[in-house]
C-alpha cells in the first residue's frame, strides 16, 4: 500500500501495513528501517553513552499511519 509522507505529505512510499481496524494501521518506521536506533544517523556516535532512540518511531521501530 502507499504512504505519503514529508511535510506536504507528497512524497509517496509503498510499504506493508499491519491493519489495526478504526482505519488505524502499523508500518515499519520509515525513518530508521525499524530497529529503533537513531545512533547510526548520529554525527559523533562516539561521544554517546547509551544507544540513541529514534526520532520518530521512539524507538519502537514501529509507527502508526491514517488507513
Ligand atoms: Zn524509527
Amino acid at each position: 500500500m502507499t504512504v505519503y509522507v514529508g511535510w506536504s505529505r507528497n512524497t509517496e512510499v509503498t510499504v506493508e501495513i499491519a491493519d489495526l481496524g478504526c482505519g488505524a494501521g502499523e508500518i515499519v518506521c520509515l525513518e530508521c528501517g525499524g530497529d529503533g536506533d537513531w545512533t547510526k544517523f548520529y554525527p559523533e556516535p562516539e561521544t554517546l553513552t547509551e544507544p540513541m532512540r529514534c526520532v520518530d518511531c521512539k524507538g519502537t521501530g514501529r509507527q502508526l499511519v491514517s488507513i
